[in-house]
Formats: structure tokens, C-alpha cells, sequence
């Protein structure tokens, strides 16, 4: 447990990077944009601002913070049992980020897609679809109750596995920066790497309007698990077309936007 409780630089490191790489993705999206008119300010943008810097680093805060209690005695359970990442695996850093990446991955994956096949779930998460583009502030576009539980899925594993801090900051940084990443409304093709990562190019069909297109590609970082259980898409020589979704109502939260309820499509 003790890796878990110094959680200051699980919070610096990811917002100094994201300092740095913002003003490019912003720069790139400005000069080589994949749809020029998903650029720039419309009704949704201070919604967006406020959900990316207040409700979704509250949301997953929470979570960072409450799991330790929440899941203390199974976590010391599983480390006293079978011992930690660390001590566990002894084929380095590398290794370790990777082994992290594929369960944080593999839990968020599920959860990503119970919140489009499960309606009630899909209430929450209906707030993400609901932009009728797809940019960089979409990434912190959430619903502070979907902030929260993706938070928990996803650092479930770190909490579980008890790796070096270093391995789970390393995640942590790289899951901040893709999460930006594969919203960036720049026109760039990922070739070879859209079968390894979850790029912006798989994410806007994700986006799209089609439920057949939107519940597909369901990853953060990897998209090893779409691959695996058949939800990888990307047709060749087509272009999404309309994104979002059909009714412009999605659920409110303290933010507000819409009506409630919301019906998927
Ligand atoms: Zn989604």
C-alpha cells in the first residue's frame, strides 16, 4: 500500500505534461484541422472548459482517493497473498508499464462499453457523445458520477497490483496525454499505429453518429482488446460523416446541458 500513498507527482508530472503538449495538439488542430469547422469557440465550449478542468479532476481525484479506503483489506489481502507487481515480476520498468497498461486497459474497456450497451449507464456517458465535433477539450467532456467510476476502473489495477510508483505515474502520464490525443480534430493518418493505439482516427468513428460506427473502438490507449473481441473499426477510403448524438438532450448534472431523460437514439 505504501507506492499507492504518495500521491502528490501522480498529479504534477501528468499536468506538467499536459501543460507542454497541450498548446501544440491546440497549435495542430489551428493549421492541419480534419474538419476546420469543429475548431474554435461554439455553445459548447464553456461546458467543455468547465468539465476539463473541474468535474473530471474531481471525479477521478475521488476515485484516486476513496479506492485506498474502499478496497483496503481485499488490496492488502491480494498483496500479502501473491505480493506486489514489483516484487512479482522482475523483468523491469518496461515490462511493468506494460503488464499496468493491459489491465488498466482491459477493466477500462469493459466498462467503456457497458456504458453504450447498458442504457442506464449510457444516460451518463451520453454527456461525452453528445458534441457535435470532436476536438481536444472532448476529453474532459464527463459526467462527474462517469469521471468517478472510469477513474476507479481503470486505477483498480494500479491499487490491485501495487506496482513501483514510477510504473503507475508513467501510466497515469501517458493515459492523460492519449486522452487528449485521440480527440484531436487534426487530419493525420496513424497508419500502422491505429493497430496498436487508440488514435484520433478510430476514435471520431467512435464518435459518430451511427450506433453501428459509435459502439466500436472502445480503448483509451490500446486498442489490443478492441482487436481481441471484435469491436476494432475502420473502413478504408470513407470518412466519418455527422458525429454526436441524434437528440441534443443528454443528461444534466450540476454543469447542465439538455434534458433530462435521455433515450440512446
Ligand atoms: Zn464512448
Amino acid at each position: 500500500m505504501s507506492q499507492w500513498i504518495d500521491p502528490i507527482y501522480y498529479s504534477i508530472i501528468p499536468f506538467a505534461l499536459i501543460v507542454i503538449c497541450l498548446p501544440i495538439f491546440i497549435y495542430g488542430e489551428r493549421y492541419l484541422p480534419y474538419r476546420p469547422e469543429w475548431n474554435g469557440v461554439h455553445e459548447d465550449t464553456k461546458s467543455d472548459f468547465l468539465r476539463t478542468i473541474l468535474v473530471l479532476p474531481v471525479g477521478l481525484k475521488s476515485a484516486e482517493f476513496l479506492m485506498p479506503l474502499l478496497f483496503y483489506y481485499p488490496v492488502l489481502w491480494m498483496h500479502d497473498s501473491y505480493g506486489t507487481l514489483s516484487h512479482f515480476f522482475d523483468y523491469g520498468f518496461a515490462a511493468q508499464v506494460l503488464l499496468l497498461l493491459l489491465a488498466s486497459e482491459f477493466f477500462y474497456y469493459w466498462f467503456h462499453r457497458a456504458t453504450h450497451e447498458i442504457t442506464f449507464l449510457w444516460r451518463f456517458h451520453a454527456v461525452h457523445h453528445g458534441a457535435h465535433r470532436v476536438y481536444w477539450m472532448n476529453a474532459g467532456r464527463f459526467h462527474l458520477v462517469e469521471a468517478f467510476f472510469s477513474g476507479m476502473f481503470y486505477f483498480l489495477p494500479v491499487l490491485f497490483l501495487g506496482p513501483e510508483p514510477e510504473v503507475a505515474i508513467m501510466v497515469v502520464s501517458i493515459s492523460s496525454i492519449t486522452g487528449f490525443l485521440e480527440h484531436i480534430n487534426v487530419d493525420f493518418e496513424a497508419g500502422w499505429l491505429n493497430y496498436v493505439f487508440n488514435s484520433a482516427q478510430l476514435h471520431r468513428w467512435h464518435h459518430s453518429r451511427i450506433i453501428k460506427e459509435s459502439n466500436t473502438n472502445y480503448g483509451k490507449i490500446l486498442i489490443l482488446w478492441d482487436l481481441l473481441f471484435g469491436t476494432f473499426y475502420l473502413p478504408k477510403n470513407k470518412h466519418v460523416g455527422e458525429v454526436g448524438t441524434v437528440e441534443n438532450d443528454v443528461p444534466v448534472d450540476f454543469i447542465g446541458q439538455g434534458k433530462y431523460p435521455f433515450e440512446r437514439r
